[in-house]
C-alpha cells in the first residue's frame, strides 16, 4: 500500500508522471522548493514508458535544419550519460548506405560531421561494403555501398522516470501515482490558488493549496491547459514496436535503415536481450485513457521494412514475444505529414499555471528548466536559480557498490537503475534473488524491490514499468506466473482473492494492448 503523503500546501505541484513532470519534480526539489508530483495512473503509464529508448542528438533532425534541437539533444545525451552510468548507456548505430534507397553517403558523412563537432569528438566512422556485410550478416547487398556508424546511448525509459521521481522523494519532495489533478482552482485575479486532486480508484477528492502548478501531462495538456495559441493544437501521434527475442538475429547495435515505402528512418535494436523494431508514426484516433496497442497495419509496414533490409533473416510478426505503442504529443499547427511534424517543446503560461509539452526524452531536463523559469514568479524567492540542476544522488565518483555475488556489469546496472536505493535493493539479493527472472536481464530481487519499496498498486505497474518482463517473456510472463507470485507475495499485502483479480486483469491488459497476435488498437 502506498502511505497517503499528501500535504494541505506545497510550494509547486507538478502535475503528471512522466518524464516531464518528473524532471520538472526532481529539479524543484533540487532548488529547495516543496513540491508534490500527481500522476493519475501509474508512474511513466504514458508516453514515456513507451519510447524507442534512445538518448539522441536525433540525425534527422539536421535534415530538417532543426540544429538547436539537435545541438541541445547531444549536450544532453552526453551530460545523462556522464549523470547516470548504468542507466544511460553508449549505443552504437550503424546505417548501410545503398545506391537506390536513402540518403547518399556524402549526405551521411556531412549530418555526420555536424554531429561529431556538436559532440565535440569525432563519433563516427565508415565501413566499406565488405566490412558493413561482415558486420551485419544478411543485410540487403544488392545496391549496398557502404554503411556509417555513429554513437548515441540509449536508457530504460520507465526506470529513468522512477529515478528522478524517488531520487526527489528521498530529498524530500511527495510523489503520488494513481492521484489526478481534475481542476485548477484560482483567485479573484484569476491566478493559481489550489488544484483539486482525485483518486483514480477510489474517488477520493481533497484540495491543495499552491500558487504554482506545472501542467506536464503529455497528450492530455490541453484538458487543463487549452491552447492559447489559435490553430495550434496538440496532435497525438502514435509509434509502435515490435519485440522479439534476442537469439533470433545477433544484434550488438542499431541498425537504422529505411522503409521504402515512404522512405522513413525506422530501427532495429538490440534492448535488455531482445531485438526491437520501430517505430511507426501515425495518427491517433483512439481513447487516450487506455493503453494505446500496435495495428495490424503497423505490423505489416514495420515487417515490410524489415524485410528489406534483412531479407535472409527467418522472422516473422508471429515471432514477436509483445508489441508497444506510444502517443507522441506533438504540436501542430499545419497538418504536415506526421514525420515532418516538429518534435520541438512549447510552454505556456497563465497565471501560475504552465504547461510544457512536447520535446523529447533526451531532452527532458531543458523542458524542467523552461518550465521552472516559467513559473518564477509565482514560487517562493522568484530570484531562485533555474538553471538546469540534474545531480545524481550518489555521483559517479562515490564509486561502484559491492553487491555480493554480482559482476561489475549488474552492479552498474543495478545502480543506474536504483541509485541511492541500491541499499534497500540489496536486502532481496538472497542466492535466489541474484537469479535473473528466465531469459531475462532482470534480477528476481529487482521484481522484490519494485513491489515493496515502489510504490505499485497493480501487477501490471510491477511488471511493465518496474522491471520490464511483461514486455520480453512469452505472454508477458503469465506461464511463469505462479513463480512470480510466490516470490513477490511477501513483499505485498495481497490476499488469494486479490492476487486472482491482479492476474485477470493483467491477462486482460496484456492481451489488449501488448500481445502482438490480437491486435486491437485502432487504424
Ligand atoms: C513511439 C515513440 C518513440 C519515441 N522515442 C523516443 C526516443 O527514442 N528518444 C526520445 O528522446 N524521445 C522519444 N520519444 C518521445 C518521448 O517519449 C516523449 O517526448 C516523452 O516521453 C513525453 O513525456 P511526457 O512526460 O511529456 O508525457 P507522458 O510520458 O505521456 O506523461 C504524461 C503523464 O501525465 C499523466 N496525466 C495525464 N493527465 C493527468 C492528470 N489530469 N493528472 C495527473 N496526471 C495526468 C499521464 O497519465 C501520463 O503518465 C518517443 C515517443 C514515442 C511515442
Amino acid at each position: 500500500m502506498t502511505p497517503d503523503i499528501i500535504e494541505s500546501r506545497y510550494d509547486i505541484v507538478i502535475v503528471g508522471g512522466g518524464v516531464t513532470g518528473a524532471g520538472v519534480f526532481h529539479q524543484a526539489v533540487n532548488m529547495g522548493l516543496k513540491a508534490l508530483l500527481v500522476e493519475a495512473r501509474d508512474f511513466a503509464w504514458g508516453t514515456s514508458s513507451r519510447s524507442s529508448k534512445m538518448v539522441h542528438g536525433g540525425l534527422r533532425y539536421l535534415k530538417e535544419g532543426k540544429f538547436l534541437l539537435t545541438r541541445s539533444a547531444v549536450k544532453e545525451r552526453q551530460r545523462l550519460l556522464n549523470v547516470y552510468p548504468g542507466l544511460v548507456t553508449p549505443l552504437d548505430f550503424i546505417m548501410p548506405i545503398y545506391k537506390d534507397l536513402g540518403p547518399s553517403k556524402t549526405t551521411m558523412k556531412t549530418g555526420l560531421n555536424i554531429y561529431s563537432l556538436m559532440a565535440g569528438e569525432r563519433q563516427h566512422r565508415n565501413f566499406d561494403r565488405k566490412t558493413t556485410l561482415g558486420l551485419l550478416p544478411g543485410v540487403r547487398s544488392d545496391q549496398l555501398v557502404s554503411a556509417v556508424g555513429f554513437r548515441d546511448a540509449q536508457v530504460d525509459d520507465a526506470r529513468l522516470v522512477l529515478r528522478l521521481i524517488f531520487d526527489a522523494c528521498d530529498r524530500g519532495g511527495h510523489a503520488m501515482n494513481y492521484t489526478g489533478a481534475s481542476g485548477i482552482e484560482r483567485d479573484n485575479r484569476g491566478r493559481v490558488r489550489s488544484v483539486l486532486l482525485k483518486d483514480a480508484e477510489t474517488g477520493a477528492e481533497r484540495e491543495v493549496r499552491t500558487t504554482a502548478v506545472i501542467n506536464a501531462t503529455g497528450v492530455f495538456a490541453e484538458t487543463l491547459h487549452p491552447s492559447p495559441m489559435k490553430g495550434f493544437h496538440i496532435r497525438p501521434l502514435r509509434g509502435s514496436h515490435l519485440i522479439f527475442p534476442g537469439d533470433r538475429y545477433k544484434l550488438d547495435r542499431v541498425i537504422s535503415f529505411i522503409q521504402p515505402r515512404d522512405n522513413r528512418p525506422i530501427f532495429i535494436f538490440p534492448w535488455e536481450g531482445c531485438l526491437v523494431l520501430g517505430t511507426t508514426d501515425v495518427d491517433f484516433h483512439g481513447d487516450l485513457n487506455a493503453d494505446p496497442g500496435i495495428t495490424s497495419r503497423e505490423i505489416n509496414y514495420l515487417m515490410e521494412g524489415l524485410d528489406s533490409i534483412l531479407p535472409e533473416l527467418d522472422l516473422n510478426a508471429d515471432d514477436a514475444v509483445a508489441a508497444i505503442a506510444g502517443v507522441r504529443p506533438v504540436l501542430s499547427r499545419k497538418r504536415k505529414s506526421a514525420s515532418k511534424e516538429s518534435r520541438e517543446h512549447v510552454v505556456w503560461k497563465d497565471k501560475g499555471l504552465v504547461t510544457v509539452t512536447g520535446g523529447k526524452l533526451t531532452t527532458f531536463s531543458l523542458l524542467a528548466r523552461d518550465a521552472l523559469r516559467a513559473a518564477a514568479p509565482w514560487l517562493p524567492g522568484k530570484g531562485r536559480t533555474t538553471k538546469n540542476c540534474l545531480t545524481p544522488v550518489s555521483g559517479p565518483e562515490a564509486g561502484l557498490p559491492g553487491l555480493p555475488g554480482l559482476d561489475e556489469a549488474a552492479c552498474l546496472r543495478i545502480q543506474g537503475r536504483y541509485g541511492d536505493r541500491i541499499n534497500e535493493l540489496a536486502d532481496h539479493l538472497t542466492e535466489e534473488g541474484r537469479q535473473p527472472v528466465e531469459s531475462t536481464h532482470t534480477l528476481w530481487a529487482e521484481l522484490c524491490h519494485g513491489a515493496r519499496s515502489e510504490q505499485i498498486r497493480h501487477l501490471s505497474d510491477l511488471l511493465l514499468r518496474r522491471v520490464r518482463i511483461g514486455l520480453f517473456l512469452p505472454n508477458g510472463g503469465l506461464s511463469v506466473m505462479d513463480r512470480i507470485r510466490e516470490k513477490v507475495s511477501p513483499c505485498v499485502d495481497w490476499d488469494r482473492k486479490r492476487w486472482e483479480k491482479e492476474i485477470q486483469d493483467y491477462r486482460q491488459l496484456w492481451k489488449r494492448a501488448y500481445a502482438p497476435g490480437e491486435i486491437t488498437g485502432d487504424d
